[in-house]
């Protein structure tokens, strides 16, 4: 059985979400973050991550990026929040969602989107709900979102106290 569900989302009311099927643990893998792999430079000469954030790109490495903007990837559908569950972490060219906390049977799961504070950030509004909702969708701290101006890299799920 898998361990979520695509259902329409509390967070994002017009999207859907992901929600857990049964109690999570934390540190438990739940879904691969899976898409087209593409080097720096195709990112760079891409229209498509010019205008606006690239929220499903990732940076594996400083040769490859991943585009999880596809159909088949299930995972772009977890939205951000700022008391997310879950986190993107990796290995290679491998990219999947973690459990950064137990979670409940029918939480919607989370990540933390980890977009930079820049002049760009009101495009974004953030309606997690939760009492510390800065209200809009910006980094914790400073991480590795990708692009020309935000990278996105991997990291370990230390970022549970923030
Ligand atoms: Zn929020």
């Amino acid at each position: 059985m898998k361990l979520y569900r695509i259902k329409k989302s509390n967070i994002d009311r017009k999207g859907r979400g992901l929600y857990a099927t049964k109690d999570i643990k934390e540190g438990t893998r739940i879904i691969d973050y899976v898409g087209k792999i593409i080097t720096k430079k195709q990112t760079e000469k891409s229209e498509k991550f010019d205008n606006s954030k690239p929220i499903y790109l990732f940076n594996l490495n400083n040769k490859y990026d991943l585009d999880g903007d596809v159909s088949w990837n299930t995972a772009r559908l977890i939205n951000h929040s700022c008391i997310n569950n879950c986190d993107y972490n990796g290995s290679g060219l491998k990219l999947w969602v973690v459990a950064i906390k137990d979670i409940k049977k029918g939480e919607e799961l989370t990540c933390d989107y980890g977009f930079g504070y820049d002049e760009d950030y009101k495009q974004f509004i953030c309606k997690c709900g939760s009492k510390n909702c800065c209200g809009y969708i910006v980094r914790a701290e400073s991480r590795w979102r990708i692009n020309k101006k935000f990278r996105m890299s991997l990291k370990k799920n230390n970022r549970i106290n923030r």
